[in-house]
């Protein structure tokens, strides 16, 4: 099957999954309708409910689908219909309170009944997975404190909404209803213990050795692992595993990292990292032996998967590893297609791989670009470019027939947005340019 028409299909299976409940209500014999706002009420949070429940597949890094739909892309889904989701679950108490004020007596725990106040609390629980998410930063909450919360919170939610709908006991009392409801909360409910049992399981059974940590630039650090007892994963150039590092694959303490080595190679996984807080910044004083475990491969951020009569690569700064692999990838292939490398730097001694570039400029049909914030000021001519990469920067190194070229994009959003904006100024169509963004949230 074609890529395109896999993700029609796995679209189909999730506008399925999300109108399921609410079309068997309106379908099937039910009880005999209420007012017109209380059946609103219920219906938003019937839909709301579903569109939550369905946030536990994006997250459940199941790898059909990871490998499918760029990573960016489904947190950012991820983040929006989340957000719908809480506006159609916050609709069904504001539409009651609206319509009938007594229903406000509800949100009082020492008299209302236990179904309320299960309502009540699942209602919480949706308003906090959504703050902490949308306002991490503001709340200065880092990112695995967040983790946790927002691991507690999410099954939390889903397991009350549904005591709520079965003590209120109108559309529940329908047997087939009741099924439904319990058989997709035993689903998602299900795909969380995938994720965070049954994986980890399996990880433990398929452990790394941290053989080398060699720092590259002021600031990065190339990390090379090798598998413990087992041959190790296939993956295709571009991809990115979950690294844990010195704990058990039970631990939240997981961080994403595109892999840089070649996907002709399996006996060793090697990764670029940057320095950006508490984890990475650490990532040279870990030991050599220190067991690590890796959790995919995931992404299509791969010319395996996008292929063209010619790559445009553009990184900036720690952007590069994903990239860094497609090039050692295609020169372990002896891929001959022409590939054009801007690589952005705020100076010649942040240059991940510098050396190494080089090396693979001479073994491909290269046209290396470097972009400099402050080039070298060493007496020699710098013949790179200087600043950011903009468009003129793109016009002067693309050939005339650039548009038949995809483009891949590797970095930081800060760096992704105007090189996306300098791609449609030279005339790039968008569906030619495929990006990776280095946050989730
Ligand atoms: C698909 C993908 C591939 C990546 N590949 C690389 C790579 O090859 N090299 C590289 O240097 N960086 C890569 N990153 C970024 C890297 O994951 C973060 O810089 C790192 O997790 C930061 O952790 P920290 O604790 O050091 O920093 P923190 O200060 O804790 O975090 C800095 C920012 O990184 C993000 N982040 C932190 N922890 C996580 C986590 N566990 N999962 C997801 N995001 C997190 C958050 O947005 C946070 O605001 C990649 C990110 C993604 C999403």
């Amino acid at each position: 099957l074609k890529a395109t028409t896999k993700q029609a299909l796995w679209l189909l299976v999730y506008f399925a999954l999300l109108l399921l409940p609410p079309a068997l209500v309106l379908l099937a014999p039910r009880p005999a309708a209420r007012e017109l706002w209380r059946e609103l009420s219920v219906g938003l949070a019937f839909i709301g409910l579903a569109l939550m429940g369905l946030q536990f597949i994006p997250t459940a890094r199941l790898r059909p689908l990871t490998n499918l739909f760029p990573v960016d892309d489904t947190y950012f889904v991820h983040k929006q219909t989340s957000m719908l989701a809480f506006l159609l679950i916050a609709a069904h108490p504001l539409i009651l309170f609206l319509f009938n004020p007594n229903t406000v007596l509800l949100l009082n725990p020492l008299t209302a009944p236990t179904r309320a106040v299960l309502g009540v609390v699942a209602a919480i629980a949706v308003a906090g997975l959504i703050a902490t998410s949308f306002f991490r930063i503001d709340l200065g909450l880092k990112y695995e404190p967040w983790r946790g919360v927002h691991t507690v919170l999410a099954p939390a939610a889903v397991i009350l909404a549904l005591l709520h709908m079965l003590g209120v006991d109108y559309y529940m009392s329908l047997p087939w209803v009741r099924g439904v409801w319990i058989a997709l909360t035993v689903l998602w409910l299900g795909l969380l213990v995938r994720t965070r049992l049954i994986k980890p399981l399996r990880l433990l059974r398929r452990p790394y050795r941290v053989t080398s940590v060699e720092a590259e630039t002021r600031s990065a650090w190339t990390l090379t692992l090798e598998p413990d007892g087992h041959p190790g994963i296939e993956f295709m150039p571009g991809q990115f595993v979950w690294l844990t590092i010195g704990r058990s694959p039970f631990s939240l303490r997981e961080h994403p990292f595109s892999i840089t080595s070649s996907a002709e190679r399996t006996d060793t996984l090697q990764f670029g990292i940057g320095e950006a807080g508490d984890f990475t910044s650490q990532i040279g004083q870990v030991p050599v032996g220190t067991t690590a475990y890796v959790d995919g491969p995931h992404g299509d951020f791969t010319i395996d998967h996008h292929r063209g009569p010619g790559y445009v690569f553009i990184a900036g700064g720690i952007g590069s590893p994903p990239i860094i692999s497609m090039l050692r990838t295609m020169a372990d292939r002896g891929d001959g297609t022409p590939v054009w490398l801007f690589y952005g730097n705020r100076s010649w001694e942040d240059v991940y791989c510098r050396y190494e570039l080089e090396a693979l400029e001479q073994r491909l049909n290269m046209h290396l670009v470097h972009v400099l914030e402050a080039p070298p000021t060493d007496g020699q001519a710098w013949e790179g470019e200087v600043g950011f990469v903009t468009a003129e920067v793109l016009d002067r190194h693309l050939p005339p027939d650039r548009n038949g070229l995809l483009y891949f994009i590797c970095g930081p959003l800060p760096m992704i947005r105007p090189v996306t904006a300098a791609l449609k100024t030279v005339g790039i169509p968008g569906k030619q340019v495929i990006t990776e963004e280095y946050e989730m949230v």
